[in-house]
């Protein structure tokens, strides 16, 4: 099975009155496993919107979305949110993190949550961080790192609880350009390192072209680069 399928995804913002915006018409999209597809498209295109609808976070108008083969259109909130919390993985621009944590326990709560012991949480956020390069972060807050180690950060947490599929809306977007190539090449040594699927929505075509295909969301629709 892939473990993304969207199919005939469409939907508008106020439908029927008159600032009705029709953001997506008729998307489709499988992602296969192990494949990392870069997703390109000027601000205000629906990126976020795509990725929302595909991580379970809002509902299309019309459209199936299946994580895994499983099909979550019209199931209830409750099995859509343990879908999401089990397979799916989040990255945004802006990290995220809680302020009052520092990075381990930032990584190790959302396992927590999961059932998972306290030691082997600590354990793999360790792991997680070291695979990111700075193990020697674990105990600082987010407000004493960078801004390349914090969104670092968000991405061990985003793969805290080894999700099937992870969904990232420019995820050095907020970055500096040298900074945000070493935070990228992090995040792709890390999804490669664990054979992940991933949808990376990018504005920087550099950055796309290292992934395994490229697609470009155009007036609601996606067409291939
Ligand atoms: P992107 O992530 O590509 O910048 P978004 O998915 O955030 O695009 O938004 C796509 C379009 O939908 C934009 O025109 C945006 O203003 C509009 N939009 C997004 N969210 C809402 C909302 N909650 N209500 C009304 N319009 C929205
Ligand atoms: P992003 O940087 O991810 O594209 P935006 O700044 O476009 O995000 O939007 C941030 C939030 O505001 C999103 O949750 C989006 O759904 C919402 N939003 C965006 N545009 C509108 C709008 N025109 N009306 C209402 N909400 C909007």
């Amino acid at each position: 099975d892939p473990v993304l399928r969207l199919s005939g995804i469409s939907k508008a913002y106020n439908p029927g009155a008159p600032n009705e915006v029709q953001v997506l018409r008729g998307i489709d999209l499988t992602v296969a496993p192990g494949e990392v597809v870069a997703l390109v498209a000027p601000s205000g295109a629906g990126k976020s919107t795509l990725l929302h609808i595909a991580g379970l976070l809002d509902t299309a108008d019309s459209g199936t979305v299946e994580i895994a083969g499983d099909d979550l259109t019209g199931q209830s909130d409750r099995k859509r949110t343990g879908v999401r919390r089990a397979d799916v993985g989040f990255i945004y621009q802006f990290h995220h993190l809680l302020p009052e944590f520092t990075a381990l326990e930032n990584i190790v709560l959302p396992q927590l949550a999961n059932g998972v012991a306290r030691k082997a949480a600590e354990a793999r956020a360790r792991d997680l961080l070291a695979q990111v390069g700075i193990a020697e972060r674990a105990d600082h807050r987010p407000a004493a790192m960078s801004g390349g180690e914090q969104q670092r950060v968000a991405f061990c947490r985003a793969l805290a609880n080894e999700p099937r599929l992870l969904l990232a809306d420019e995820p050095t977007g907020n970055l500096d350009p040298s900074t945000s190539d070493q935070v990228f090449a992090a995040l792709m040594a890390l999804v490669r390192g664990t054979g992940l699927s991933a949808v990376i929505a990018t504005h920087n075509l550099e950055l796309a072209a290292r992934m395994d295909r490229q697609i470009r969301l155009e007036a609601g629709q996606l067409v291939p680069v």
